[in-house]
């Protein structure tokens, strides 16, 4: 029966009646996902605290993150073991320490940003984290639209990197965040050989999602730093991941991989801020996993636990909003990105609000917040129960045709 404004009205009413507490906003893992870590906490490292070379895992030092967890993500990453240190729980303190470094000092071989033009390229819809850090760094951010396909439109970046302001781009290559999309091998490749005028441009290779599938298709990441140094650029790119969503969010460990210039450069100025991480996180999981298997074998669990979430997620949407814009099917990682029809998002995620349900604000995934369409929603699955997501996107579906019949008067 085709909705009209009064009936989608009287369904809303009755929604709102039900008193609704849910919430769709970040992309956490489940507790359930976090219990398949629970080995972490139970190890007992009292007498296993000395990495394979002997070093007391307790005291001071090691800067390059333990030597045995390098090895496995590693292997993962496809990053040779000197060119990838490991970190505190999270990789956006890398990220934005290396924004900080650039303005203070310079990349290698390039002046202080700090006081210059300085535009980062921002393929959007994209990860609101990133801007949040180029925004508090007063860093010009550049929307750069995804083509429909959902791969990135390369003629625009090429365009933009004429212009000697822009000196970085943001990028998740694998699942994005919140597309789901991956970058292939021919847009890698360009990528790593277009003509910048800026010479110390780089481009912040956010492999988050590097290992996080959703089906049996396990790709491996693509070898971004060998295309980068086959095409003579081999300093363009910092890689970044992170086992946030795969043990614990909050007392994980952060990579940063680049080439042995970069390592030698972030090296130096990281020196000053620490004297190590916390090299018994690192350890104890890398005695949890043993190996880069052991990595892939508990991401299968939790795929386990999250695709039938996706599921639900998709046989909603099909059900509900066939006809009333789009979204994706994304096979990792860890977001569903709804288009809703055009100026409709931001009254949906406010309806959906007084209903209880908590959405990622509409622009979110936008540099400055602004969703020029106003249409894209981004949907987290992970973190709820089965039955309150489904509650949860069957609520969000409503509000949607809600919004667009509102619209349409
Ligand atoms: N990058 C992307 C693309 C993400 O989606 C997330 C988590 N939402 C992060 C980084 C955060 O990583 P970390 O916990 O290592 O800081």
């Amino acid at each position: 029966m085709p909705h009209t404004l009064e009936t989608l009205r009287a369904d809303y009413e009755e929604l709102k009646a039900r008193g609704l507490s849910l919430d769709l906003t970040r992309g956490k893992p489940s507790a359930a996902q976090l219990d398949l870590s629970n080995g972490l906490l139970d190890l007992d490292l009292s007498g296993d605290h000395r990495d394979g070379a002997g070093t007391d895992l307790r005291n001071y030092g090691g800067a390059d993150g333990v030597a045995e967890v390098r090895a496995i993500f590693s292997e993962l990453l496809g990053i040779p073991v000197p060119q990838l240190l490991a970190g505190g729980n999270a990789s956006l303190t890398f990220m934005h320490d290396i924004i900080v470094h650039a303005l203070l000092h310079g990349v290698a071989q390039g002046e202080p940003w700090y006081g210059q033009d300085v535009a980062f390229l921002c393929p959007t819809p994209g990860y609101d984290r990133h801007f949040a850090i180029t925004e508090a760094l007063g860093i010009r951010m550049i929307a750069v639209p995804y083509l429909a396909d959902g791969s990135l439109d390369v003629p625009a970046i090429a365009q933009h990197l004429a212009d000697p302001s822009v000196r970085g781009m943001w990028l998740v290559p694998q699942y994005a965040n919140p597309t789901g999309s991956s970058v292939d091998e021919a847009t890698a490749r360009a990528l790593a050989a277009l003509p910048a005028a800026a010479s110390d441009f780089r481009v912040f290779w956010d492999n988050a999602y590097a290992v996080h599938h959703l089906t049996a298709a396990e790709p491996a990441p693509l070898d971004i730093l060998r295309f980068a140094a086959e095409a003579g650029n081999p300093d363009r790119f910092f890689v970044f991941a992170s086992t946030s969503k795969i043990t614990q969010a909050g007392a994980g460990v952060s990579f940063f991989g680049s080439s042995p210039a970069n390592i030698a450069w972030y090296k130096m100025h990281a020196s000053v801020q620490t004297i190590g991480p916390d090299k018994l996180s690192q350890w104890r999981h890398a005695r949890f996993f043993g190996d880069a298997d052991g990595v892939r074998a508990h991401m299968r669990r939790h795929r386990a636990l999250i695709a039938p979430k996706f599921a639900i997620v998709e046989r909603i949407l099909t059900e509900r909003l066939t006809g009333h814009g789009s979204w994706t099917t994304p096979t990792g990682g860890y977001f569903v990105t709804l288009s809703a029809p055009d100026g409709t998002a931001t009254r949906a995620v406010q309806l959906a609000k007084e209903a209880g349900i908590a959405v990622t604000p509409a622009g979110a995934a936008f540099p400055y917040g602004v969703d020029p369409r106003d249409s894209v929603i981004r949907i987290a699955p992970t973190m709820p129960p089965e039955a309150d997501l489904e509650t949860a996107i069957e609520a969000l579906a409503l509000c949607v045709l809600l919004a667009e019949a509102e619209l349409a008067g």
